[in-house]
C-alpha cells in the first residue's frame, strides 16, 4: 500500500485567503507569503484585519462554505482514494479548511489551526509543528509507507524531495525552473498518470 500526499490549495481547492479576499471584497487579505516573506507578520496583519471587519469565525465560515472544490478535483479525489491511501498536506487551518472537506468526502487532513475568543473573533494561529509537510512525509516512511506526493508550490517543494515521488501540479514557472527534478502536469489526467508511473517505479 502507498499513501499519496497532496497539497490542498492550487490542488484541490482555491487560495482561501485570496478566495475569500474576492468573496468579502476586502482587497487587503489577497496579501500572500509573496508580498510579505514573514508568515507571522502576515498572519497576524489578516487576522487585524479580520478583527478590524468584525469577522468571526462564522462569518468566514460562512463565505468559505459558498467555495466550490477545483472543477474536477472531486472526481479526481473519487478516484484516488481506492487506488492509495490520501492524506492531505496543508498549511492551512480547519476552520478555514473544514467547510470545504465536505465537497470532497471528507478525506484526511493534516493542517494547522486557529484560536478563536469567545466571541467568536480570531486571536491567534497555532502552526502543528515547524516544516509539518516534510515531517509527515518522513513520519509515514518510518511506517514503512512509500510515498507519492505531490504540490504546487514552494512550500510544498520539501515534501516532494521527502517522497519516494515528489510532482508538481499547476506550479508557476519559478518553481518548475528552480526544481528541474520534479514532473510537471497541468490537469487532473496529467497527474494521475504521473501518479501511476510513479507508484510503479517506487515499490510497494
Ligand atoms: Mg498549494
Amino acid at each position: 500500500m502507498q499513501i499519496v500526499c497532496l497539497d490542498l490549495e492550487g490542488v484541490l481547492i482555491p487560495e482561501i485567503w485570496i478566495a475569500f479576499a474576492e468573496r468579502t471584497g476586502i482587497p487587503e487579505l489577497r496579501r500572500t507569503t509573496r508580498d510579505e516573506p514573514d508568515y507571522d507578520k502576515l498572519m497576524k496583519y489578516r487576522l487585524g484585519i479580520l478583527a478590524e471587519k468584525k469577522l468571526g469565525l462564522h462569518d468566514i465560515q460562512d463565505v468559505i462554505s459558498g467555495l466550490d472544490p477545483l472543477p474536477g478535483a472531486c472526481e479526481f479525489v473519487e478516484w484516488l482514494r481506492p487506488r492509495f491511501q490520501v492524506v492531505i498536506l496543508s498549511d492551512t487551518f480547519y476552520e478555514f479548511a473544514m467547510p470545504l472537506m465536505k465537497h470532497l468526502g471528507w478525506p484526511t487532513l493534516f493542517c494547522h489551526r486557529l484560536e478563536a475568543d469567545g466571541n467568536g473573533m480570531l486571536v491567534n494561529y497555532h502552526l502543528r509543528m515547524p516544516d509539518q509537510k516534510r515531517e509527515s512525509v518522513k513520519a509515514f516512511k518510518a511506517l514503512n509507507y512509500r510515498t507519492i506526493a505531490a504540490g504546487d508550490s514552494y512550500n510544498d517543494t520539501a515534501m516532494l524531495s521527502e517522497a519516494h515521488a515528489g510532482i508538481l501540479f499547476c506550479p508557476p514557472d519559478n518553481v518548475v525552473r528552480e526544481f528541474p527534478q520534479f514532473p510537471v502536469t497541468r490537469d487532473y489526467e496529467a497527474l494521475k498518470t504521473a501518479i501511476l508511473s510513479a507508484s510503479e517505479s517506487i515499490g510497494e
